[in-house]
């Protein structure tokens, strides 16, 4: 053996905050204002404002270790959070503006969280728990408005102004060194199957997420592009592409509270975004809105979808209508969240059923994950693209415990078990068809909710369809579609039992159906299905039932 000669430099926040000021210091940030000309800084203007933030934390008692949350959209702001937080050596925990106030008022206690940053608009939100977070110190609201809420806070902890604190603060902080293994920030899962459980991100694997994200094999950002970030940084680091943007130099596009499908769109194409990543209810919003209307989407190169599968139809529609092909990612607050993007191989022409056939996958291994799938009774299953079992995974950027909660039910020998239920193919594209709380047991047999929904918002009368197990006397288990038609569109259940027994096997078609005005939706916009289930237990919809 001998000792390599490589410098033991550390992977940590600071480091990319000082690559993205210094040598693309004149990208911008760009944060839409809801019209009008938007709010512009360079990475430079954001890398200063990230120093003076530090110096005004440890002036109010900051340290190493400490938590700071944010409770913000996604803004300059929430930017320069992202950079000052860590690179001072304390732990940024993004809050989920959209979780209830229990759950709120939960993580925030659980995680011990010192300083909240908060968006003028959303104090409102956070008022509501404000008396039940006994162990903040300071609330620093961003923005001019309405701050009074806050004040009532039984600490008497001082609530104070972004602006404020920063002008009275350097530009440069002296960062100091980390351990590149020691916390960076913290994100708790949104909690569609269970509670909300803390994810703590060393800046190693941010690092390292973040190159990831750079590669081709994922995102694949350069400084050419200009970044619409729709998904959320309150969420799993909007997948790594504040960082991203960072490192390659790309401009950052920030919708703030602008989520609506006409705020998008000017965005896009006011901007001229090249690239966008959103769960897949929004690109159905902006799909569904472009239907009566002209969308100039010309600028994008690209667009990613994760966070819950993409129905087929919208990778078709968004390719005929605009041209642009949607890749899907899976991954999860577990995962940093990139595990996997489902680039088509080489030879496939793009804009052929076969290129669709590829998009639908969920992802193909990134580099730097390693996945498999289990039986379930834990053994390893073929890479045959048909063998279905949970998936598992484990690297760099992957969790393997949770905070304060060392969960050992979530992991399998040093793997992640991911809760997802898929197929990998010999070269390492996975398939996710369910989830384990999610896949319909009937007569021993799994049937894939996914898979029913995918073909049922393929019907040119379906908005929206979400699929349920519900207990049946003979199989266990029977599937339950909560069908949402279109405002113009008309089928019965018949019809659209129909309409699927061409596309699964029969004895997957469902036999229950119920029409729904909306499906219920999680935090970060997936169907809940939770409550599906607790309004079938309750009676509290009409169920028919097909021959
Ligand atoms: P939560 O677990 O509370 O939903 P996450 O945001 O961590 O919060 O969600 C991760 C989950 O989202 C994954 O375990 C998976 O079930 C689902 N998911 C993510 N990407 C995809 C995808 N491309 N296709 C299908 N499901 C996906």
């Amino acid at each position: 053996m001998i000792p390599s000669t490589m410098q033991d430099f550390p992977l940590d926040v600071a480091a990319i905050l000082r690559h993205g000021a210094r040598v693309h210091g004149g990208s911008e940030c760009v944060t839409w204002t809801g019209g009008g000309e938007p709010h512009r800084a360079t990475f430079a203007e954001v890398a200063a404002n990230a120093g003076r933030l530090a110096g005004a934390l440890a002036r109010l008692g900051v340290r190493p270790g400490a938590r700071v949350a944010t409770f913000c959209w996604n803004n300059q702001e929430h930017l320069e959070a992202y950079f000052a937080v860590p690179a001072m050596g304390a732990v940024l925990h993004t809050l989920n503006i959209r979780l209830f106030p229990e759950q709120l008022a939960h993580i925030v206690n659980h995680a011990d969280d010192q300083v909240v940053i908060v968006d003028d608009t959303l104090v409102p939100l956070l008022a509501r728990v404000v008396d039940r977070l006994p162990a903040v110190e300071a609330f620093v609201v961003v923005g001019d408005g309405d701050a009074g809420p806050l004040e009532a806070n039984p600490n008497g902890a001082p609530v104070m102004r972004y602006h404020e604190l920063l002008a009275a603060e350097e530009p440069d902080h002296p960062w100091p060194a980390v351990d590149e293994r020691s916390a960076a920030s913290l994100c708790y899962t949104s909690g569609t199957t269970g509670d909300p459980k803390g994810v703590v991100y060393s800046h190693r694997s941010t690092f390292l997420h973040a190159m990831a994200v750079l590669s081709a094999s994922l995102v694949g950002i350069t400084e050419a592009d200009r970044v619409l970030a729709i998904v959320p940084m309150f969420h799993v680091n909007a997948w790594g592409l504040p960082y991203g943007a960072f490192l390659s130099g790309a401009t950052l596009h920030m919708p703030g509270p602008f989520l609506q499908p006409e705020h998008l769109t000017e965005f896009i194409a006011r901007e001229r975004s090249t690239l966008s990543s959103a769960v897949p209810t929004i690109w159905s919003a902006i799909l569904a809105y472009g239907e009566t209307r002209e969308l100039d989407l010309s600028s994008l190169r690209g667009g990613t979808s994760g966070g819950a599968a993409a129905p087929r139809v919208l990778l078709e529609r968004f390719e005929e209508r605009y041209g642009l092909r949607i890749i899907q990612g899976w991954g999860m607050t577990e995962t940093s969240p990139l595990g996997g993007m489902a680039f088509p191989p080489p030879g496939v022409e793009p804009g052929t059923p076969e290129d669709v056939d590829w998009r639908m996958k969920s992802g193909r291994v990134a580099p730097g994950v390693e996945m498999r799938i289990v039986d379930a009774d834990g053994a390893e299953l073929p890479w045959d693209g048909t063998a279905v079992g949970e998936i598992e995974v484990r690297g760099p950027w992957i969790t393997g415990s949770y905070h304060r909660d060392p969960a050992p039910e979530k992991f399998h020998d040093g793997w992640l078990r991911t809760g997802d239920i898929g197929t990998i193919d010999g070269r390492g594209y996975f398939q996710i068809t369910d989830r384990v709380k999610d896949v319909i047991k009937s007569g021993g047999e799994w049937i894939s909710s996914v898979e029913l929904e995918n073909h049922l918002m393929a019907h040119p009368a379906v908005a929206e369809a979400a699929v349920i197990g519900v207990p049946d006397p003979r199989w266990d288990e029977r599937p339950l579609a909560c069908v949402v038609l279109r405002e113009d569109g008309e089928a019965t259940a018949e019809e659209l039992a129909a309409f699927l027994r061409d596309k699964v096997a029969r004895w997957q078609v469902p036999e229950y159906w119920t029409f729904l005005d909306e499906v219920p939706k999680t935090t970060v916009g997936k169907f809940y299905k939770g409550p599906l289930r607790k309004m079938h237990a309750d009676g509290a919809f009409k169920v028919e039932r097909t021959g």
